[in-house]
This record gives structure tokens, C-alpha cells and sequence, in this order.
């Protein structure tokens, strides 16, 4: 039986707080980076038994694990309730997507890492095979906003494609990731198989260095970029899930009512303090002016705050700085506030805010805002949207609202970013067959899906000679006239006079 989380050498501690009481609840060691070394090690014993497992025996423990984190519902809602400051609703939600991608992962994985026949092209006599295989040991440094869901995407998947996890939660939500650790611990027949390492910035950075075969990072663009210089030295290989500037498209002939709805979910789920949230909303000029007016009818029914408020309090008083700092900076630029507001911020709450008027100059169309903030521009065209949304260094998600679905599938297309919802936002995030990831600031590497196991492996490609042929490219011991063969070879594969294919032309010589 592993232990559930071993403490730090140094005996330091580090606290967690209700963000909406600023009360203590809990503390955990801040693992120095001999614990991590130390980890990372015992997970390399746990990887290799377990890589050797059946997918099947993989899926029993995965299931069971996945019924154990289930029983523990209630518990990880209230600690995510407490610890991040989301809405019940909001963190059950979180349970049931997480639990999703548990399930998700365990039955996927055998089909996603079946080996695959390909063609052997030229060398018809050769059967031609990739296989994918697990890495060994993933090290998983989770964020605070999704501090279930979010790592989950990596941890399940690179334990249903046969490696072992040392995972390192954000400092700002580990209790929830100390129990995660504990039903691991009771539930896996292996010891270590996942653990977690616990601490700030220092323990993250312990862990991107450490002997790990990926790092699966989920955080900031800045802090992602530490990680993939920290991780170079050994190169070990990085999944990045970034930050972005989600856009929204909403086109003349959009269902308003729908759209509005959406738009106000999309911005201000989790207090929009969700990576996909929608951050931008670009609009058709001949129904900007009513889709605004809806979006404020939506806002004004939400309540912020309390047992059974929509929004709840922002996870940290960093973010907070942030979200006014935007805010101040739209108002000083011309834009105008229609709910909300930074005069309205108190504490930790801040009220839904939405903004019009607002311009690429302002840091609340240009950067991660992260707070609950719906911007809205007027655009006189689905061409200047689309530019204008694709007007950044993020790309993450993205959605389109039109009535002709067909268009708005078009203009998603045309968007730069990872994941379009058309007609809907953050749907993608929902289907655990759907890869997520972005480009750009947003980084690289999927979770989910079926790349999301492969992600998690490594590939190898395996020629096996199954004939013998007399003309084998494989050896000195060529006829006399080989290069006058070859050159022939060359111009009818592959130049002007392609005449056949190669299995075709193959056959042709070898019958020679
Ligand atoms: P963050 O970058 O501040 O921290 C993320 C994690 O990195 C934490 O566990 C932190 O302790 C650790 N860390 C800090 N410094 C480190 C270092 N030098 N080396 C290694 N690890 C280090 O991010 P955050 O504020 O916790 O999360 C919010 C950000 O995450 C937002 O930008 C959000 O958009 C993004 N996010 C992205 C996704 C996605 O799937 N793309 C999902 C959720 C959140």
C-alpha cells in the first residue's frame, strides 16, 4: 500500500485558504526537490510493473479508481467550493467532467494504442508497423481554476496508456489534491503509481527538471515557458495547456436569445476564471444593439455570491488586481460599463461586468482577463470578426453563433485556434473524444481523445522483412547495372515519366 502523501524533508508547510474568507483550511509540506527526485523515483519502480499490464487489468483499476473518486463526490465539491471559491452546482459539475475523462481514458486506450499496419511503399516485401508504448513516469503540474478536471485530462490518460504520475497541484488548491492522492493510494494495487508532490513555484520547477519522461503542464503562458526551458535540459518532452483570449462570433442572422445566453455562460462560468471562457464577443452591427441589451438581461438575473449564487468568489486576490487593472484600463480608453464595473468589486467578489465600445488597445480585448468580463465590439462584417479573432497570440477555443450552420462552421474554420463551438460554447470541453489544446500562446500537445493517450506514449515503428527478394536495397551485393536501374526507378516514380505505382513497378523489377 503507498503512502498517501510523504512529508517534505524540510518540514515546511503551506496553507490553504477559503478565498471567500480568507479562513486557513488545511496545510500541506512544500515538497523540496529531493522529495520530488525521490518520487519521480519510486513512480519509475511502480511505471515499469504497471506498463507491463493487460489494457484490460489497467481499465479494472482505472474503473475502481474512478467509483472510488465517484463515492468521494461530495467531498471534492466541498473542497472545491472551498478552496476555489466555485459555486456547488459549478463544482459538481467539475466532479462529473472529471470522472468523465476517467472513464473516457480507461476504455479508450487499447484502440488508441492499437498497433497500426501502414503501407511499406517501395519496399513491398516489408510488413510495416507502429506501435505505441508508454512513456514511463509523467510529471503533472495542475492550475488552481479546474484543479480536477484540468489535471485529470493528463493524469488519467497517461495512466490508462500504462505510466506511472507524480503530480504537482497549484499552491492555491492542494487539499483537493492530497485526497485525490489518498483514494489513489487505497485504491491502486501498486504503490506510487500516482502521487502527488505538494508546494509553489519551487516544487513545480523541482518537477520539470526532474528525471520525468513528459511534462504535462497546465498553467500560465509565462509560467509554461519556465517549465519548457527547465524541462530542455534533460529535453524532456512537454504538453503545454496554455491561457486565452476566446473569441465569439455572433453573425446578423444568430439566434440572439441563444447566442446572449451562451455568451453570458461562456464568460462567466467559474467567475470566468476558465481558460476557454469567452473573453471577447465580436458582433454583427445590424444586431449589436439588441444581442447587448439580451446579454445585460442575462447578467442582471445572476446573482454573485452566497450558497446558491451563480458566480462565487475569485480563487485569489492576484486575480482580482488583475480584472480591475482591465476594467480600469477599458474605462480610461473610452469603454463603456453597462453592469459591474471595478467600483463594484468587493473583496473577493466581483460583479458580472459588461463592457462596450472597447478597442484591440485595451488590455481587455489583448490579454487574459481571466475575471468575469463579457467585451463586446462592433464589427461591420463576419470578415473583420474573424480577423479581429484571430488578432492575437492566444488560441485556445473560439465560438460562432450564425443561423446557417453551414457558415458558421466556415467561419470557425477560419478561426486560429485549437477548438471551435459552433452554435454553442465550450462544447468541446464536454466531448472526451474530442482533443483540447491550442496553438500559439495557448501551447501545444493535446489532452483528451484519442491524441490524448498517444500523447502519453512514445511511438515506435518496426520494418519486418517478410520475403526475401533477389533485388534487395539492403546490401552491398548489387547486379552490375543497379545504378542504371535506379536512375530508371527515379524518373518513373518520381519524375516526369510516372508511369506506375511503386508496389507496381516494384513488382515489375523484382520479376525480372
Ligand atoms: P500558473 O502558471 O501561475 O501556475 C500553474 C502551475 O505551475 C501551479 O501549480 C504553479 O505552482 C506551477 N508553477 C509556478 N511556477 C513554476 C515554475 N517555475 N516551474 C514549474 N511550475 C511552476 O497558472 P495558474 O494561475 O495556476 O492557472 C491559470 C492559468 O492556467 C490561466 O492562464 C489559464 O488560462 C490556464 N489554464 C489553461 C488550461 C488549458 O487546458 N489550456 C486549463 C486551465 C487553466
Amino acid at each position: 500500500m503507498a503512502t498517501t502523501i510523504s512529508t517534505a524533508t524540510n518540514g515546511e508547510r503551506l496553507s490553504s485558504y477559503d478565498p471567500s474568507t480568507g479562513q486557513v483550511i488545511g496545510t500541506v509540506p512544500i515538497h523540496t526537490a529531493a522529495d520530488v527526485d525521490a518520487a519521480v523515483a519510486r513512480a519509475r519502480v511502480a511505471a515499469q510493473s504497471w506498463s507491463t499490464r493487460s489494457f484490460q487489468a489497467r481499465a479494472e483499476e482505472l474503473t475502481a479508481f474512478r467509483k472510488a473518486l465517484a463515492a468521494h463526490a461530495d467531498e471534492f465539491a466541498d473542497l472545491l467550493h472551498r478552496e476555489n471559491g466555485k459555486p456547488m452546482l459549478e463544482a459538481y459539475t467539475e466532479v462529473m467532467m472529471a470522472l468523465g475523462h476517467v472513464q473516457h481514458a480507461a476504455a479508450r486506450a487499447e484502440e488508441a494504442m492499437a498497433p497500426k499496419k501502414v503501407s511499406a511503399g517501395i519496399l513491398a516485401n516489408f510488413r510495416a508497423t507502429v506501435t505505441y508504448l508508454p512513456l514511463g513516469v509523467i510529471g503533472v503540474i495542475g492550475p488552481w481554476n479546474y484543479p480536477l478536471f484540468t489535471p485529470m485530462g493528463s493524469i488519467a490518460y497517461a495512466l490508462a496508456a500504462g505510466n506511472a504520475v507524480v503530480f504537482k497541484p497549484s499552491e492555491l488548491t492542494p487539499l483537493l489534491a492530497v485526497k485525490v492522492a489518498e483514494i489513489a493510494a487505497k485504491t491502486f494495487a501498486l504503490a506510487d503509481l500516482l502521487q502527488v508532490v505538494t508546494g509553489a513555484g519551487a516544487t513545480g520547477a523541482a518537477l520539470a527538471k526532474a528525471a520525468v519522461d513528459k511534462v504535462a503542464f497546465t498553467g500560465s503562458a509565462a509560467t509554461g515557458k519556465r517549465v519548457m526551458i527547465a524541462a530542455a535540459e534533460r529535453l524532456t518532452p512537454v504538453l503545454l495547456e496554455l491561457g486565452g483570449k476566446d473569441p465569439m462570433i455572433v453573425a446578423e442572422d444568430a439566434d440572439l436569445d441563444k447566442a446572449a445566453e451562451a455568451c453570458v455562460y461562456g464568460a462567466l462560468t467559474n467567475a470566468g476564471q476558465a481558460c476557454i471562457s469567452v473573453e471577447r464577443v465580436y458582433v454583427a452591427d445590424a444586431v449589436h444593439d439588441k444581442f447587448v441589451d439580451k446579454v445585460i438581461e442575462n447578467v442582471r438575473a445572476l446573482k454573485t455570491g452566497g450558497d446558491d449564487g451563480h458566480l462565487g468568489a475569485m480563487t485569489s486576490p492576484a486575480q482580482v488586481a488583475i480584472v480591475k487593472n482591465h476594467l480600469e484600463d477599458a474605462v480610461a480608453k473610452g469603454a463603456k460599463v453597462h453592469t459591474g464595473g471595478a467600483e463594484a468589486i468587493s473583496g473577493s467578489y466581483i460583479q458580472p461586468t459588461v463592457l462596450t465600445n472597447v478597442t484591440h488597445q485595451m488590455k481587455v480585448m489583448s490579454d487574459e482577463t481571466f475575471g468575469p468580463v463579457i467585451p463586446i465590439q462592433r464589427v461591420a462584417s463576419l470578415d473583420e470578426a474573424v480577423k479581429l479573432a484571430n488578432d492575437t497570440t492566444f488560441g485556445l477555443g473560439s465560438s460562432v453563433f450564425a443561423g446557417k450552420s453551414e457558415v458558421a462552421r466556415e467561419i470557425g474554420a477560419r478561426i486560429r485556434a485549437g477548438m471551435t463551438s459552433v452554435n454553442s460554447v465550450m462544447g468541446f470541453a464536454g466531448i472526451p473524444s474530442l482533443p483540447f489544446g491550442g496553438v500559439g500562446d495557448s501551447g501545444f500537445g493535446r489532452i483528451h481523445g484519442d491524441e490524448g493517450i498517444r500523447e502519453f506514449t512514445r511511438i515506435k515503428s518496426t520494418a519486418e522483412q517478410v520475403v526475401s527478394i533477389p533485388m534487395n536495397m539492403m546490401s552491398f551485393r548489387q547486379p552490375k547495372d543497379m545504378t542504371k536501374r535506379l536512375k530508371g526507378m527515379i524518373k518513373q516514380l518520381y519524375g516526369d515519366g510516372v508511369v506506375a505505382k511503386a508496389g507496381d513497378l516494384f513488382r515489375k523489377l523484382r520479376s525480372r
